[in-house]
């Protein structure tokens, strides 16, 4: 049965070179996470042995390998690893020394973890607005919200586009803020030439399977330039614990484990690579919706900074009422979509107590009604992006008038 594995092989390469054989797309999945790792098993299966071999599941040698490798791709000097984004948030919090009684200023479009950490810690999460063009927190909105218990501000560079950086650190040395950077999907971004995680005084990644770096599981990493946050970073991580049963500080567990980073340190070589495709896959989107007419009925994503866009996703505003039935008409014809986020945070049951009446950031309302993220994984194929969008077109030839 060894042949079938060369048939395979051999099959993906005709593809890839442009054969006559090209089959015809009847769908297009939002990730195909697959077709990523497929071509580097062999690799991975190998270095997933070696932990096996080694035994050391935790924090074993791989964990220091890639934090170094981490630290060194976002221009950082240090990066420490956990158990994911979502942690990495709550270590920094707990690092920054913050909680009760203090205030942190969040956006509420964006993932739930980033505004979780604050409640976490014990302290107040205040929300703010964004800017309707880039999906960003908006920096006049953040300085609005300061009093003089606010202690931290995390802009999320939201869909892979760093956040407008140089007003919020401006913001937040004038008020001695930390400003602490929700990178998680924004790994490899740039902002004037500098990294996402190298921006503010800390930096949150995720290795979530989806992220622009996916492991196979749950982890995540903080970055730092300044060494104190650093060695309170392994220190929490890992209970406080320094040395072996001597507790230091009540931390928690929040330890990378080994496989995770051996995976990640075989796939993180080729993330120039894929950040690059993710950039051209943007890029024929633009093309092909413009050529389709489709410009002026959707409101394409645009890059508003000068820096680099890395394409965690590519989300079009759809107005006038379409979006939901867009979404299912697309379904219908095997295109997966997406919704980040149908109910921002400031909406949610769960912060109901916090008193965010509706209306009260009406740029994020307006965004949760229009969103639509389209399939943009590295390994879309042109074709694939040309089904999305003639499907895109077909719905708005049959729509009706809705309002
Ligand atoms: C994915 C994500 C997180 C959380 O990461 P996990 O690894 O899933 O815990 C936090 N913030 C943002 C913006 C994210 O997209």
């Amino acid at each position: 049965m060894a042949m079938s594995n060369e048939v395979t092989i051999s099959d993906g390469l005709e593809y890839a070179t442009g054969s006559t054989y090209c089959p015809p797309v009847t769908g297009v999945p939002l990730f195909d996470i697959q077709r990523q790792m497929a071509p580097l098993r062999s690799e991975i299966d190998a270095a997933t042995a070696s932990v096996f071999d080694s035994g050391q599941f935790i924090l074993g040698p791989e964990v220091k390998t890639l934090e170094s490798r981490i630290a060194k791709f976002c221009n950082s000097n240090f990066a420490v690893g956990c158990a994911s984004g979502s942690d990495a948030l709550l270590l920094a919090l707990m690092a920054a020394d913050i909680g009760v009684g203090d205030e942190v200023i969040v956006p509420s479009y964006t993932f739930f973890s980033t505004a979780s950490a604050v409640t976490r810690v014990g302290a107040k999460i205040v929300f703010a607005d964004i800017e309707p063009k880039t999906f960003n927190i908006d920096p006049t909105d953040v300085a609005r919200r300061i009093t003089n218990k606010t202690k931290a501000i995390i802009p999320v560079h939201l869909f892979g586009q760093c956040a407008d950086m140089n007003t919020l650190c401006n913001i937040a040395h004038g008020n001695d803020l930390l400003l602490i950077e929700d990178a998680a999907q924004a790994i490899g971004a740039e902002y004037q030439g500098r990294r996402a995680g190298s921006l503010g005084d800390m930096g949150c990644f995720s290795f979530y399977p989806t992220k622009n770096l996916g492991g196979p599981g749950d982890s995540g990493m903080v970055t730092s330039s300044d060494e104190r946050w650093a060695d309170r970073l392994s220190l929490l991580r890992v209970h406080g614990m320094r040395p072996r049963y001597y507790h230091q500080a009540i931390g928690i567990n929040s330890r990378l484990d080994s496989l995770q980073a051996a995976v990640l340190n075989v796939k993180l070589p080729h993330l120039e690579k894929w950040t690059e495709m993710r950039i051209k896959n943007a890029l024929k989107y633009n093309q092909l919706f413009g050529a389709a007419g489709l410009a002026g009925r959707l409101e394409l994503p645009t890059v508003e900074i000068v820096g680099r866009h890395v394409w965690n996703q590519y989300v079009i505003r759809v107005a006038g009422g379409h979006r939901d039935a867009l979404r299912n008409y697309l379904k219908e014809a095997k295109v997966g979509t997406e919704i980040y986020y149908p109910v921002p945070l400031h909406r949610q049951a769960c912060f109901s107590d916090l008193d965010y009446p509706n209306g009260s950031l009406p740029e994020t309302e307006k965004a949760a009604i229009v969103t639509l993220a389209l399939p943009i994984f590295p390994e879309i194929t042109d074709e694939e992006q040309q089904y999305v969008v003639q499907k895109i077109a077909a719905y708005f030839e049959s729509a009706p008038q809705v309002n």
